[in-house]
């Protein structure tokens, strides 16, 4: 199947991170085969018009979140993490139906897609349940088992050897990947955590955790070892912090930590929303001593019982106002374009993402035929004047797909080549594509074009 997206202002995310204007997008089977050239060739089963016009981008990506906990929205509010954490433990405990996990994971899945995300990475038991969502939707996941120790769980059986099962049984297609996490250093042994890495290194995989979100855990940790060492600095010296560790929060962070996390060549999750929302600490994490190391660091929403949302667009906004705020605003401490790199390219690399260059950046050899016909680059923008960039943090897409009686629809209107006209229901196709529609200068709608056909929500 083929689709052409006409016109849109194009947010390449290429190296020089140019935006094109009035260019086409081709979509071929899963592939985005043309991006940029000019008007592509007319015989395609769809076209995609993007009225008034419309910006098109590589889907985001949010490196932390745990999908079956989406039917948790505004039941887990004005509670501090350690509260959180305990409701959410006795809530899981008594979630034994599995069709549950499955229904969540798809409520979670069509957030995500209809709000611009075409991959996320979740941290949950029971992945093989969000496995069968995220297959059936067409999304793209990395899938992490979460391990603790054995007498803290809720899980049947010893939670490392599930992680192992689980690994040892995806074989890691295109869009869905495993991998292994550990919940936190409150629940976790050195044991579980060295475990982990080691499942990590063998299967090639990442290894996913939250890490020094609140002082309590900084603290209780630093008192369990009296006085000994921070959590951050603990798993720096036991050697289980690497380039393949993915870690969440990281808002309880040193210097002398920070230091740690961009010489282990550690990728961080900010998920400022979610910290927010629980009142984790007086600051956001350190995020330009990060960047100023070398610290990768990508964005993600983390649960909807923390945020109420898993808009990346949301969270992008609140991130960089946070930082901005926290520092007294120097303008160029933390750029949009900065942020968006957060969200696409910085976590496609940290996670190893295969398809880094087709789906998270737009490169010129994404080009294909074009010669001579490539639209203008904006100018890059001048004081006054508002990049694509900018406007996407300013004024986040409100989201204009529907969840009603249990199914779920998004709408893209279109016109097939024979002059039909008709709406098409989410997703059509496997592509990595967010289209952001515009009306009255303010960008009102996300389509993230997922996979092949549409769904229902299993049991509506
Ligand atoms: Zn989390």
């Amino acid at each position: 199947m083929s689709i052409a997206i006409r016109d849109a202002i194009i947010v390449t995310q290429n190296r020089d991170r140019e935006v094109l204007r009035g260019g086409d997008i081709l979509v071929e089977g899963d592939r985005i085969a043309q991006v940029g050239g000019g008007r592509v060739r007319d015989s395609v089963d769809m076209e995609v018009r993007v009225d008034g016009g419309a910006i098109a981008m590589p889907g985001l990506i949010n490196t932390h979140t745990h999908v079956a906990m989406a039917h948790l929205r505004g039941m887990l509010d004005d509670i501090p993490l350690d509260t959180f954490l305990e409701r959410t433990f006795r809530l899981d405990a008594e979630r034994t139906e599995r069709g549950g996990l499955y229904n969540s994971a798809m409520l979670g899945i069509y957030e995500m897609l209809s709000s611009g995300t075409t991959t996320f990475v979740d941290l949950y038991y029971s992945e093989d349940v969000i496995e069968r969502a995220v297959e059936k939707s067409g999304i793209r996941a990395v899938l992490s088992w979460v391990t603790l120790d054995p007498d803290k769980t809720t899980q049947r059986g010893d939670p490392v050897k599930n992680a192992e099962r689980f690994l040892s049984a995806v074989h890691g297609g295109d869009r869905v990947k495993a991998s292994v996490g550990v919940q936190g250093i409150y629940v976790a042994s050195d044991e579980v955590y060295m475990k982990s890495r080691e499942l990590a290194e063998r299967f090639g995989t990442v290894v996913h955790t939250h890490l020094a979100e609140t002082r309590k855990e900084v603290y209780d940790f630093v008192k369990k070892t009296n006085g000994g060492e921070r959590p951050i600095e603990h798993l720096h010296r036991i050697g289980f912090l690497s380039n393949r560790t993915l870690a969440a929060h990281c808002v309880w962070a040193t210097l002398r930590e920070v230091k740690m996390l961009a010489s282990a060549g550690v990728t961080v999750s900010w998920n400022s929303v979610s910290n927010f929302k629980l009142g984790v600490g007086g600051v956001p994490p350190p995020v330009p001593e990060m960047l100023q190391n070398g610290a990768r660091v990508t964005i993600g929403t983390d649960s909807n019982g923390s945020n109420n949302s898993l808009d990346m667009f949301a969270a992008m906004k609140h991130s960089s106002l946070a930082v901005k705020n926290e520092r007294w605003d120097p303008p160029s401490l933390l750029t949009a374009q900065q942020i968006l790199d957060m969200a696409t390219v910085v976590a496609a690399e940290s996670l190893g993402l295969s398809e880094v260059g087709e789906h998270f950046s737009w490169e010129e050899g994404r080009h294909s035929g074009t010669e001579g016909q490539r639209p203008e680059p904006l100018p890059p923008h001048r004081d006054g004047e508002c990049s694509e960039q900018h406007r996407l943090l300013r004024q986040p897409p409100r989201q204009r797909g529907h969840c009603y009686g249990g199914r779920a629809a998004a709408e893209v209107r279109w016109q097939a080549p024979q002059g039909r006209r008709g709406s098409l229901q989410w997703p059509p196709l496997c592509v990595s594509i967010c289209i952001l529609r515009r009306q009255c200068g303010k960008y009102f709608n996300t389509i993230s074009i997922g996979c092949r056909k549409s769904y229902e929500l299993a049991g509506s």
